[in-house]
């Protein structure tokens, strides 16, 4: 029975894009998994990456997406930032609480060493650096987190940025496979002990992580939806389904926020720019979109 594996939400065919939420072991361990393949897929094409920073942005965007899962308000977004010093030159990924995620790398043409055949050295590509967490839940001041990075290999940061900063004992298991056409298949885990987990709980969890559990691509090759990845780490019968939703790569800019960004830098700046007569393109990071500003428009904004 398929209806086994629905969650509330969830969009009618598996294979789109989504996200599902689920709690197991008594209520100690909440357990989120993601299908991203074909947002990953629009950002490559939209940035134009080389595998490897498709792997990686990829992997971000995905993590990024898992650790949002519990923003809800309407307007609640959260930023999250990799500074490194490795050829990619850092990431930038926005969530908002709808499943909606955008993102770039500062470099897109990174040429890919592997850890072995077949297997993308991403670590390599991000390189040394921190891990920033943004959230602006519509307080006065916005949560902020920074960690150092363990690995680059991006799984690993989200899971100690959990541990650290949020003091959440977490699993994160993150996988973009990319094929010489694109991106085959792309998704993620995340397994959270909830207060009130004990020992047991704890050992169980370590256990199946440690146990040779099989990468996230792989199991989605054969076919594993985000529910059934889920029960099949957990093996718990009564897993309980809590909730889904679509995700997918969505860019929010407008003309409108454009002439914010460039408002805020600064008359020197703003006075420089509008000397073009034939005024200039703003491009936006996330989509490439180009917006046209005469430099009375550019002067208008003193
Ligand atoms: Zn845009």
């Amino acid at each position: 029975m398929e209806d086994k594996y629905f969650a509330p939400g969830m969009p009618e065919n598996e294979k789109d894009d989504h996200i599902v939420s689920a709690v197991a072991l008594k209520g100690h361990v909440k357990a989120v998994a993601i299908r991203t393949t074909a947002m990953v897929e629009e950002m490559r094409k939209i940035h134009d990456t080389s595998p490897v920073v498709t792997a990686a942005l990829g992997r971000f965007m995905t993590g990024s997406l898992l650790i949002a899962e519990n923003i809800k308000g309407e307007k609640d977004t959260q930023t999250t930032v990799i500074r490194a010093d490795g050829p990619i030159g850092g990431m930038t990924c926005v969530c908002d609480s709808k499943g909606h995620a955008r993102c770039y790398a500062l470099n897109n043409n990174v040429e890919a060493s592997y850890h072995k055949p077949g297997k993308l050295n991403v670590g390599e590509a991000v390189g040394k650096g921190t891990l920033t967490v943004i959230r602006d839940l519509g307080l006065k001041e916005p949560f902020n987190g920074t960690v150092e990075l363990m690995s680059g290999e991006i799984a690993e940061d989200f899971t100690y940025y959990l541990a650290s900063s949020e003091q959440t004992p977490s699993v994160v298991a993150l996988g973009v496979q990319v094929g010489p056409e694109g991106v085959l298949n792309a998704g993620g885990m995340m397994i959270q002990l909830m207060p009130g987990y004990t020992e047991e709980d704890i050992d169980y969890v370590e256990e199946r992580a440690n146990g040779g559990f099989p990468e996230i691509t792989f199991l989605m090759e054969e076919g594993f939806s985000p529910a059934k990845i889920l029960d099949l780490f957990l093996g718990d019968p009564e897993i309980e389904y809590l909730s889904g939703a679509p995700v997918s790569y969505r860019c929010t800019c407008s003309k409108e926020r454009m002439s914010a960004g460039i408002a805020a830098l600064g008359k020197d700046e703003i006075r420089s720019l509008s000397e073009d007569e034939k005024g200039i393109d703003a491009e936006c990071h996330f989509c490439n979109k180009k917006y046209h500003f005469t430099s009375e428009e550019i002067l208008s904004l003193l």
